[in-house]
């Protein structure tokens, strides 16, 4: 039995940072400032600290400025706006981040609206989805841009008429990895919990992309032999070693792997694309904003 190629999400990630350092530099030399990131965190939930933290280290690092705004989880809703309009002024402030899920009982659709589109680096907004929608240049989410750039990278150019079967059909990621796939001329399907049949659906597919939040749910007998499988899933469960736990995805790997042409693991695979894809999405932020063409990734 052959194994898969092992997409390594790290080295890529890594890449993608070496590009965004660079065009930095470029940037700074024709406009004479860096682009800036704001990230803003309501509350005290301990992972999103460690985000946050990661977040504003890697900025730095490729040579953005990061602005850093920790609120108490009392804060009110109004007073949130308040900073994230104050952001949407501030000249430096090429891209907003506000730390999601946010303490209750504040209103993640109000805070996300009221952030300027063209500074919306998580692509959240309504209007980055209508534009992606349309097919119109826009922000995209950096997960499923971090899947589509790892897809790019195993499949080349080969996309079109591809079959491509999406599991999970959220705002964060199924929905907009299904359009940048449909945007590559391949053909999706989006599947869901009503999904009759998930097993036969997902044999149909060249290019699997699991987003569910199921450990370890897509099985090995699912898969067509030679597909590309991506899995978004970050599932904690219990570890063989006793009161430990582990990460595991939505894909059954270890079985996968021996169907699949190619696989991400977890941890490893889209986890470490996401901050990269938002240092990128920054940066290109910054050229829109800034009248510069942006650089076409996708
Ligand atoms: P959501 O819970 O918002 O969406 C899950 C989707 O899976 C829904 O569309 C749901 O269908 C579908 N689903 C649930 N159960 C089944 C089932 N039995 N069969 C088929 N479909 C099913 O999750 P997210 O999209 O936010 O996240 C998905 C996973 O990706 C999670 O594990 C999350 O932790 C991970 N993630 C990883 C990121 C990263 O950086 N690597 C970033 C973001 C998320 P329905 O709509 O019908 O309810």
């Amino acid at each position: 039995m052959s194994e898969a190629k092992l997409i390594d999400g790290k080295a890529y990630a890594a890449t993608v940072r070496g590009r965004v350092a660079d065009g930095v530099k470029a940037f700074e030399a024709e406009m004479g400032r860096v682009p800036g990131l704001a990230v803003v965190l309501v509350g005290e939930d301990p992972a999103s600290a460690v985000y946050v933290r990661n977040k504003a280290k890697q900025t730095v690092e490729v040579g953005m400025r990061s602005f850093e705004h920790k609120l108490p989880a009392d804060t009110p809703q109004a007073d949130l706006i308040a900073l994230v309009e104050r952001l949407n002024a501030d000249p430096a402030v090429d891209g907003i981040l506000v730390q999601l899920p946010l303490p209750k009982p504040l209103d993640e659709l109000a805070v996300v609206s009221a952030i300027d589109p063209d500074k919306d680096v998580d692509g959240l907004h309504v209007v980055n989805a209508g534009r992606l929608a349309s097919g119109l240049p826009g922000l995209v989410s950096c997960t499923p841009l971090g899947c589509m750039m790892l897809i790019r990278d195993v499949l080349g150019d080969h996309l079109a008429g591809k079959n491509a079967v999406v599991i999970g059909r959220s705002i964060l990621v199924g929905k907009p990895v299904a359009q940048l796939l449909l945007a590559a001329n391949c053909t999706v399907t989006m599947a869901h919990s009503r999904t009759v049949d998930l097993p036969e659906v997902v044999r149909r597919a060249d290019i699997v992309v699991a987003a569910v939040g199921r450990p370890e749910m897509v099985k090995a007998d699912w898969v067509k032999p030679g597909a590309c499988v991506i899995d978004v899933g970050i599932n904690r469960v219990p570890s063989a070693a006793e009161g430990k736990t582990k990460l595991v995805g939505d894909v059954a790997f270890a079985e996968v792997s021996h169907v699949a042409a190619s696989i991400t693991p977890v941890p490893g695979g889209v986890g470490p694309m996401t901050i990269a894809c938002l240092l990128y999405n920054t940066l290109q932020a910054a050229r829109m904003r800034s009248g510069m063409a942006i650089e076409g990734a996708l």
